[in-house]
């Protein structure tokens, strides 16, 4: 069942809109802004209710609030008060609430209103998240990469935790392509790409396609060398694919991986490093491909031979 956010003093406004929805959706009730404020960094809405005029904080004043927070941003937040002027109308709209309900109101357009409001917050999920996965693999795109990336780095900025951040590039895989045709390449992108996140599964880790054969991961908490040591073992474990490649160039399809691991300082941003973490990628197709090379400020420090 979806979960809808009644915000609203009036203990008999609550139990009417209560009765109205809840053979439909799970509804949870607060009577101040402030715990309906706790309420919704607690648990997934899909829907709050808001009432405009309450004691202490009023709701275009949480709404504000809500506007304001990554992740309460999205939530679509019908008003519902007494107040019918143009003016607050405009207003509540324009400070985002999704719609505008008035009291007395009626069951049957307070039921109409949230379900349509509810699908329209479904349908813009699935095609948000749609548009953060990259379709031929299945893993993040640059975009939800791009993303995700400001928030952790942010994160970890605040708590003064080691941050690695690298770059995967598939080995001459223009070859491959021109060896085994273009489809035969996608698969290889896929397996390539299903190996890596496979072994990025802690809560604190991120991979993602970054564009063609190339791949980024950031990973939180490590230290350099436990960084390296497990770029290595994904570098190995794709390897171990054992995926046929162009007699050309080698045996098997590889990948070369470089990155850097640094605690975030003030006033240096993620593209800095994500551009050293590219730089050392380089290192890595220099001295012979298929090898992770390792970085914590700029000069290499790990590397395999
Ligand atoms: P290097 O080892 O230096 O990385 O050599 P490379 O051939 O991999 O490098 P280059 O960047 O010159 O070529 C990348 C190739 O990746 C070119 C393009 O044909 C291929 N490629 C990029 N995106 C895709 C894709 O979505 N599918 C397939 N099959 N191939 C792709
Ligand atoms: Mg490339
Ligand atoms: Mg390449």
């Amino acid at each position: 069942m979806e979960k809808i956010l009644i915000i609203d003093d009036s203990r008999l406004h609550v139990i009417q809109l209560k009765t109205i929805l809840e053979d439909d959706y799970a509804v949870t009730i607060a009577y101040t802004a402030e715990e309906g404020l706790h309420l919704v960094k607690e648990e997934n809405f899909s829907l709050i209710l808001l009432d405009v005029i309450m004691p202490e904080m009023d709701g275009f004043t949480l709404l504000k609030k809500l506007q304001e927070e990554i992740i309460t941003r999205n939530i679509p937040v019908i008003l519902i008060t007494s107040l019918s002027s143009v003016e607050d109308e405009q207003h509540g709209l324009t400070l985002g609430a999704v719609d505008y309900i008035t009291k007395p109101f009626h069951p049957l357009i307070v039921k109409a209103r949230v379900n349509t409001h509810i699908k329209l917050y479904n349908y813009r999920r699935q095609v948000e998240y749609q548009s953060r996965i990259d379709q031929l693999t299945g893993v993040a795109n640059r975009r939800q990469h791009d993303y995700y990336s400001e928030i952790k780095w942010n994160e970890a900025a605040r708590l003064q935790v080691p941050f690695s951040i690298c770059m995967f590039d598939i080995d001459h895989f223009k070859m491959f392509n021109d060896t085994f045709g273009h489809p035969a390449g996608d698969k290889v992108i896929t397996a390539v790409a299903k190996t890596a996140s496979s072994l990025l599964q802690r809560s604190t880790d991120f991979f993602a396609r970054y564009g063609g054969e190339e791949f980024v991961a950031f990973m939180l908490g490590d230290d350099p060398e436990a960084a390296f040591n497990h770029l290595v073992k994904i570098r190995k474990a794709i390897e171990d694919l054992h995926i046929k490649h162009s007699e050309n160039v080698s045996e098997w399809v590889t990948v070369s991986i470089g990155g850097i691991t640094i605690i975030p300082e003030a006033g240096k941003s993620y593209e800095f490093y994500l551009k050293i973490a590219d730089s050392m990628l380089y290192d890595a197709k220099n001295s012979g491909r298929n090898r992770v090379v390792w970085t914590d400020r700029g000069n290499r420090i790990l590397q395999e031979e």
